[in-house]
């Protein structure tokens, strides 16, 4: 079922910016894959990074892979709407990404780390609705970043902390989501549900509202 149908629609169609966080281990890749098959109208932006390409990945697909100096060149030409440093290398929100999809008509999800995550809400205010996903407990979540036991116990602390830094930041979050264990797609319907309430947010019905008043001349 096309979920969005079901949705109220909003007169002058604007998309909403999803930003969704999630430490290494959260699960976020699988509940987001869920998410855009429970609703179509998602248009997830493909980041910038200066990291090398993992196998199995396309240039334009999960990243557009940029060196250094390209990509200090599209920060100093405004291309990126907000862009950290991570493990080293830069990663950024494309303003053509966002504006495209948001073009569309579509919702706009960034998939991005916190730091980012501050940015777009400096910049976009209430337009943002700021989603954190987190794995149901520490241990859970140390035992998803231990991984297949082929890491050293050092690159795994340092994995769990990096995680639990991000963690500590889910009060600046609206929503904090639980990726309970083998339940992605449940989780993927609690975003949903976020989805549909932030449609219908007294602020993003304005229109209708107005429109119960001709006279007024507002
Ligand atoms: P990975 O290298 O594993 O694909 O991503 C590392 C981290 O960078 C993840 O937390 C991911 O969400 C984050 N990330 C990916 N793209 C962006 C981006 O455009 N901006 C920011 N701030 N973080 C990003």
């Amino acid at each position: 079922m096309d979920e969005f149908e079901t949705l109220t629609p909003a007169k002058k169609k604007e998309g909403i910016v999803f930003v969704i966080s999630g430490p290494s281990g959260s699960g976020k890749g699988t509940v987001i894959g869920h998410l855009k098959e429970m609703y179509p109208n998602l248009g997830l932006a493909v980041s910038a990074t200066t990291r090398d390409m993992r196998p199995g990945e396309r240039d334009g697909v999960e990243y557009f892979f940029k060196t250094r100096e390209e990509f200090e060149r599209m920060i100093r030409d405004g291309e990126v709407l907000e862009h950290t440093v991570y493990n080293g290398n830069y990663y950024g929100t494309l303003r053509s990404e966002a504006e495209r999809i948001l073009g569309e008509g579509l919702d706009l999800v960034l998939e991005i780390e916190v730091d980012g995550a501050g940015q777009i809400r400096r910049l976009m205010g209430d337009r943002a609705v700021l989603i954190m996903l987190i794995a149901p407990s520490g241990e859970e979540q140390k035992r998803r970043l231990a991984g297949r036991g082929t890491d050293s116990e050092e690159v795994i602390a340092a994995r769990v902390a990096r995680a639990y830094e991000e963690i500590r930041q889910a009060p600046l979050y609206d929503y904090v989501a639980v990726n309970e264990t083998d339940k992605a797609e449940e989780c993927a319907k609690d975003l949903m549900a976020v989805i549909r309430a932030e449609h219908i947010r007294s602020g993003r019905m304005a229109e209708y509202i107005h429109d119960y008043f001709p006279d007024d001349g507002i």
